[in-house]
């Protein structure tokens, strides 16, 4: 006999409750990013604007049994099988560590990462291992001060480095490195950050910079592309794609070899978020520091779930808290609209919303 369908809700989805985040393509997303913060320490040109944003209020913000309870939805019923805590930057928030020990203890076994730009870092890293926090990726576009300070205004590059040291000190491992490529500004720096990051085992990750800064000044001319990072880090190293499955990362994987040597370095990452999409295959759903669930990066529309968790916390709540998340994720679009081959971005409409204020 065929299946019959659920009935649908209002919002389309079929009314069932076992299929977690799916979306009307197919798709199930397992990872969540969840941001603890709109605000930052740092002004990256790629993000925010020189005079920083206009901050949430602090009662808009989630608090931290907010923050536990969604996680606790999130993985007891909607199949959340991995956590990244993000922001704007999540370490100005003073009660980060209380929260990844309240969420290690309630989910012994899921993996919590963090994305940090690692200002402060130095401080709290053993605390962070401490509380139960998995893994962490820090942002830094540049081992050179003079390109750091105009790239995030502040001149905070040692500390960031400080803080890598200090989180390979706590054993957080791996340690994964983000950077973004400027053209003008840092572009002739990567292979110097792949080589400093593969003598000391972190795992370098190259972004596309992605039209998500507050001051709307990206353009794909001037943007470098994923086929360009490769072509500079070629002068330097042999780049061949690894073997191992992809597995739905959003990251390339290649291995890294000196020019006529047959020893493996290690490898390198590349996210090609703009000229080669990985939307089909992305497992995704995020949540802004204010309770809004964005199914994509890119989203014009979101779901706010604030009103519905601070409604009450009786079973009935989570019922609906977890249909109204769950039908955010139906609605998730196909893909963002950009690199479409031989097209172009027909679609692509840059969000109000700042990388910052979504939560990379
Ligand atoms: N403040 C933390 C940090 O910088 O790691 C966490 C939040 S930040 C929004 C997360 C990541 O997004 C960082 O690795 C940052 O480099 C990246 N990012 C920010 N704006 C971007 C953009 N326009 N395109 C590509 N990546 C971007
Ligand atoms: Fe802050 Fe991270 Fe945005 Fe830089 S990328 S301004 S560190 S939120």
């Amino acid at each position: 006999m065929p299946e019959v369908p659920p009935p649908a809700g209002r919002s389309g989805r079929p009314d069932a409750t076992g299929q977690g985040l799916m979306d009307q393509f197919g798709r199930v997303a397992t990872d969540m990013r969840l941001s603890l913060t709109d605000k930052c320490n740092l002004r990256c040109t790629y993000c925010m604007p020189e005079d920083g944003l206009d901050w949430l209020k602090k009662d808009k913000v989630l608090t931290a049994p907010e923050i536990v309870r969604l996680v606790g939805l999130g993985v007891d019923r909607l199949g959340v099988r991995e956590l990244r805590l993000t922001g704007g930057e999540p370490l100005v928030r003073a009660d980060l560590v209380q929260i990844i020990a309240a969420l290690r203890r309630n989910h012994p076994a899921l993996p919590i990462s963090l994305t940090t730009n690692g200002v402060g870092l130095a401080k709290k890293a053993q605390a962070l291992a401490d509380a139960g926090l998995t893994r962490l990726n820090v942002s830094m576009d540049t081992l050179n001060h003079d390109a750091f300070l105009q790239l995030t205004r502040r001149p905070f590059l040692d500390q960031v480095l400080a803080g890598i040291e200090a989180a390979a000190a706590a054993g957080l491992r791996p340690i994964k490195v983000n950077a973004v490529l400027l053209r003008g500004v840092n572009d002739g720096h990567g292979a110097e950050l792949l080589a400093w990051c593969l003598e000391r085992g972190y795992e370098l990750r190259f972004i596309e910079q992605m039209p998500l800064d507050a001051d709307h000044g990206w353009t794909r001319e001037g943007m470098i592309t994923a086929a360009q990072i490769r072509e500079l880090l070629s002068d330097a190293f042999v780049l061949t794609p690894d073997p191992r499955s992809r597995d739905g990362a959003p990251a390339e994987r290649f291995e890294v070899r000196r020019h006529g040597s047959p020893d493996l370095l290690g490898t390198v990452g590349i996210i090609a978020s703009v000229t080669e999409p990985f939307c089909a295959d992305c497992r995704r759903t995020r949540i802004t520091a204010e309770g809004k669930v964005m199914s994509c990066l890119f989203s014009r529309t979101e779901v706010d779930l604030l009103p519905l968790l601070r409604a009450g916390s009786a079973q009935s709540d989570d019922d609906a808290v977890a249909a109204r998340w769950q039908d955010a994720m139906w609605a998730k679009p196909k893909a963002h609209g950009m690199g479409h081959p031989g097209l172009g971005d027909v679609d692509f409409v840059q969000p109000d919303r700042s990388m910052s204020a979504i939560g990379g």
